[in-house]
């Protein structure tokens, strides 16, 4: 019995010291760890990738006057990190932030207010200026499609409509 008990002193005394000093150092998270998520407004378009993604439904991608604005609730956030996987322009990007017991809820969310286009044929705000930019640098197409580009969805499915018929002979 004192044989088995010094046994299992040396083994626990080898061992050495096995708990971390937290919160009294600070505790980097591991490579991959997926903490808080965010996003950097000078990357992201206002696409919505992310909001149609999020499972917890707590990000939306809204007309709000001239601006099309992301709004990111992340106190019901399940980290998931979809957001991130489907994001086209690296914007949205989990952290290693793992600390979100806070008094004040609103600096667990995230708001990004770009300059919204306008459709020029019905005036409809349909998207941010950005994504168009980067839409019409992307597809790299002739200037008559890049006029469609400019159009919101419903207006440049009229306009490709009539542009087929005109193709076609029927128009
Ligand atoms: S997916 Fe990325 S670029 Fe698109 S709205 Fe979300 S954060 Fe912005
Ligand atoms: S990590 Fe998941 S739950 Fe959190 S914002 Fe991204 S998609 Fe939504």
């Amino acid at each position: 019995m004192l044989v088995a008990k010094l046994r299992q002193l040396a083994l626990v005394t080898r061992a050495g010291r096995v708990t971390l000093p937290y919160p009294f150092q600070p505790h980097p998270p591991a490579e991959g760890f997926r903490g808080l998520p965010t996003v950097d407004g000078e990357k992201c378009i206002a696409c919505g990738a992310c909001a149609a993604a999020c499972p917890a439904r707590l990000i939306s991608v809204r007309p709000e006057g001239e601006r099309m604005v992301l709004q990111a609730d992340y106190t019901r956030c399940t980290y998931c990190a979809r957001c991130q996987d489907v994001c086209p322009t690296g914007a949205c990007h989990m952290t290693g932030r793992f600390e979100t017991a806070i008094a004040d809820r609103s600096k667990l969310r995230v708001r990004v207010a770009l300059q919204a286009a306008t459709c020029p044929r019905c005036g409809k705000r349909f998207a941010s200026q950005r994504q168009l930019q980067r839409a019409a640098e992307q597809a790299g197409e002739p200037e008559s499609s890049q006029a469609l580009l400019a159009l919101c969805p419903d207006c440049r499915r009229r306009a490709y409509g009539a542009r087929l018929k005109g193709a076609l002979g029927h128009g």
